[in-house]
């Protein structure tokens, strides 16, 4: 799909475009820049340190892929939202490494809602267990903005939607837990193959790669 299509269709609906540019070399990258994109997603910190300084200063780069905890003091100088937060362990690595910075970063919670087997991402008892901690123990550092989420990989398009649907509400349980903060707002949900259902479900931001890009 052309990218003019894909993001004048997101920007009717009110959805913000992530361009995943993981593997994809900086020419690309450039090019897509020069159209007007953003926000791109990466999911190897050392492909982040490696393209953002061959890029242009203002493209805002998003962490998508799991995260190590000894990564994080090098990612945070380049990164403007973490969306992989799988951990409470990590929210305070990543909290303690930000004010060493005097930073204050932008955060998404991973959640596990595909049925299939899928190594990361939290259970919904650990997301109430995680923001019930960052409302009681500070986390000064940290923005919680809002949930990321990955439907199964499958053709079943009832299946793959109500795993969006069962995002977006937890999504609403959690706005209420933290008491309508205005940044609280980000339900990213939706890849290349997904995006119209994750779209009907209630996302609000895209994590879309090959459909830009081309395969992988
Ligand atoms: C690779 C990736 C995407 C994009 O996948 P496409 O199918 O290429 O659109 C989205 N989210 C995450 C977490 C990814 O790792």
């Amino acid at each position: 799909m052309q990218f003019e299509e894909l993001q004048q269709l997101l920007n009717l609906k009110g959805v913000t475009l992530v361009a995943v540019s993981k593997t994809k070399p900086i020419e690309e990258i450039q090019k897509l820049y020069d159209k007007g994109q953003r926000i791109f997603g990466e999911n190897k910190v050392q492909e982040i340190l490696i393209k953002a300084p061959q890029l242009p200063p203002d493209i805002r780069w998003h962490m998508i892929g799991h995260l190590q905890k000894n990564k994080v003091k090098q990612l945070l100088p380049v990164v403007n939202m973490i969306q992989s937060i799988d951990g409470l362990e990590l929210l305070k690595v990543v909290n303690n490494e930000a004010s060493k910075l005097s930073k204050t970063i932008d955060v998404l919670l991973e959640v596990k809602i595909a049925t299939e087997e899928s190594k990361y991402g939290l259970s919904k008892e650990e997301v109430f267990q995680i923001a019930e901690s960052y409302l009681n123990d500070g986390f000064e550092n940290i923005r919680i903005c809002g949930l990321m989420g990955m439907a199964s990989f499958s053709d079943d398009a009832y299946l793959v939607k109500n795993e969006f649907i069962e995002l977006k509400n937890l999504f609403e349980d959690l706005k209420i837990i933290f008491n309508n903060r205005p940044e609280f707002s980000i339900l990213s949900m939706g890849m290349s193959g997904d995006y119209q259902l994750a779209i009907e479900a209630g996302s609000n931001m895209v994590r879309i790669g090959s459909l830009l890009f081309g395969h992988r």
